[in-house]
């Protein structure tokens, strides 16, 4: 079934007039939303916790951020946009006490609501605007005057006028001169999840690094390895993003065109889609999420440890020295 996609005529600010949002938390998807809603003519406030960058960069942006508490306390729309683990135990600290009856809860990713770790009370309608983009585009094309696509999706139990407030919301962050599609929780939950376990982060990361171990250990300069599996990706992701798999097959040669078709479903194998089905039901099932929010209670040593083993990949070491060279890159360290 076709989604469902509105636009800016879809929506109406004027529903927002006179109300006051809070975005807590002015990070990548905070300070974007928060500014562009203020440009759209919105009232927003902001609570951040002092002390850190962000603090500071709210102010530079002429907020005057709060504590979470009196923020949520001050607004009628309170949207959580901190990162996902912290926000389970921030919600039942700091937000849930301060919601009044008729409060509308938001967030840009439904995972704790989705597995139960913010449930909204009972007089509080709960509702997703996400933008399909990083923080800084959603503030960048905003500014030049489109948008980037976004999705929305009500709790159970949201009513129309909420649904009203989503849509003058995504028009307020920019989202509508995009697009946006009608989702449901599950499905923006789910679907995000296996998108980057599966293909985006998990799936292609180590793709890049089975390709490059395969050289290395075949006797192969390490340095060609990285250029052939990790640094000729993008060009590759720049073909799919501007034209699909098409294009990016009329833009290569034939040759790598008919290695393509012949040797890649080698590779993900039926073994693999059954693999990709299993990850999928471990998502569906609440079994990721669970590990997930055990893993951080216990102060997530697996996590750092394997995020330390990781750094120190011979495609790592290799990729950083060839990356100094390449000055137009704009290369980035990770300490
Ligand atoms: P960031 O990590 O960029 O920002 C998080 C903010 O929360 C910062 O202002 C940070 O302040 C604050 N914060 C962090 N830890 C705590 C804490 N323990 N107590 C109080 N405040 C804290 O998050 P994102 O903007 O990336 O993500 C926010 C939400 O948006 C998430 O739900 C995410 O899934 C969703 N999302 C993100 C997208 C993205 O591209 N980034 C895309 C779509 C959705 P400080 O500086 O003090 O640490
Ligand atoms: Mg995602």
């Amino acid at each position: 079934m076709a989604a469902t996609i509105y636009y800016d005529n879809d929506a109406d600010l004027s529903h927002l007039k006179g109300k006051t949002i809070a975005i807590l938390g002015y990070g990548s998807q905070g300070h974007a939303q928060a500014q562009n809603l203020r440009d759209s003519g919105l009232n927003v406030v902001i609570g951040q916790r002092p002390g850190g960058k962000n603090y500071d960069l709210a102010i530079s942006h002429k907020f005057e951020p709060m504590s979470i508490e009196d923020a949520t306390k001050k607004a009628d729309i309170i949207n959580i946009l901190l990162p996902d683990e912290v926000q389970g135990d921030t919600y039942k600290q700091s937000i849930l006490p301060n919601l009044s009856p008729g409060n509308v809860l938001m967030c840009s990713h439904g995972f704790n609501m989705h597995f139960g770790q913010i449930e909204p009370p009972k007089g509080v309608e709960a509702m997703l605007v996400a933008p399909k983009g990083p923080g800084h585009l959603v503030r960048s094309e905003y500014e030049k005057g489109g948008g980037v696509p976004g999705l929305l999706a009500l709790w159970p139990g949201a009513s129309e006028k909420t649904k009203q407030f989503g849509l003058a919301y995504a028009k307020g962050i920019g989202a509508t001169r995009g697009g946006v599609i009608e989702t449901t929780f599950a499905e923006e939950t789910e679907t995000d999840l296996f998108g980057e376990q599966v293909v985006l982060c998990g799936g292609v990361s180590e793709l890049v690094k089975a390709g490059f171990d395969t050289l290395v250990n075949a006797g192969y300069q390490p340095e060609m390895a990285y250029f052939e599996c990790m640094h000729e990706l993008k060009l590759i992701v720049d073909l799919f993003y501007q034209g699909g798999l098409s294009y990016m097959r009329y833009s290569i040669s034939n040759t790598a065109e008919y290695g393509d078709y012949t040797r890649g479903k080698r590779l993900i194998t039926d073994e693999t889609r059954a693999e990709m089905k299993k990850i999928l039901t471990e998502i569906q099932t609440g079994q990721f999420a669970r590990d997930w929010i055990l893993e951080n209670r216990a102060g997530a040593p697996s996590f750092k440890a394997t995020r330390r083993l990781e750094r120190n990949h011979p495609i790592e070491t290799t990729g950083k020295k060839l990356r100094a060279l390449m000055k137009w890159i704009d290369a980035k360290v990770v300490d």
